[in-house]
């Protein structure tokens, strides 16, 4: 059997545009509610659960670990680390920020969860991980029930850690 020389190969399809659409309705639960509602009043609520202590930022309902029911909210005072974080630097569809800009996992004082978001006010290659940060709400006329009540986080110009400063 030998092989005869076929047709040639078809370029390689790298991509299809397609009209796309999706509504759909997020339902936070009652944990997440509270979270969410805070915002709206420029506070970040956390929860502890009293079985293993862990703090949740956002909290949900149940601790996720040992699935008991967390403790009432109380409010962190908003300041926390850059845990790690990414520079985006180029565009996409459907992009609200002009690039380049930083997102971040933030380490809350007090929490022991993460929460994402942008990082402002600095450089995209002047933030570190351990870099102390604090919210910067937006106006009391565009404060509502989701995050983008904070407009980002920058830096307080503490730097925690020996990590956080330059090689
Ligand atoms: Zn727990």
């Amino acid at each position: 059997m030998s092989a005869e020389p076929g047709p040639p190969l078809p370029q390689p399809i790298t991509s299809v545009k397609s009209p796309f659409r999706m509504d759909y309705t997020y339902v936070a639960g009652a944990g997440r509610s509270v979270f969410l509602r805070g915002l709206a009043e420029r506070k970040l609520l956390a929860r502890r659960c009293p079985g293993c202590s862990q703090v949740y930022l956002p909290p949900p309902e149940f601790c996720s670990r040992c699935l008991t029911e967390l403790e009432a909210p109380f409010e962190l005072d908003g300041r926390g680390t850059i845990a790690t974080f990414c520079v985006v630097s180029f565009p996409f569809p459907g992009q609200t920020i002009e690039a380049p800009y930083v997102v971040a996992h933030i380490h809350h004082h007090g929490a022991d969860t993460r929460l994402m978001h942008l990082i402002g006010d600095v450089a995209p290659d002047e933030v570190r991980i351990g870099m102390e940060v604090e919210p910067v709400w937006v106006g009391e006329d565009q404060l509502t029930t989701s995050m983008t009540s904070i407009r980002h986080y920058r830096p307080t110009g503490v730097a925690i850690g020996s990590e956080s400063t330059r090689a």
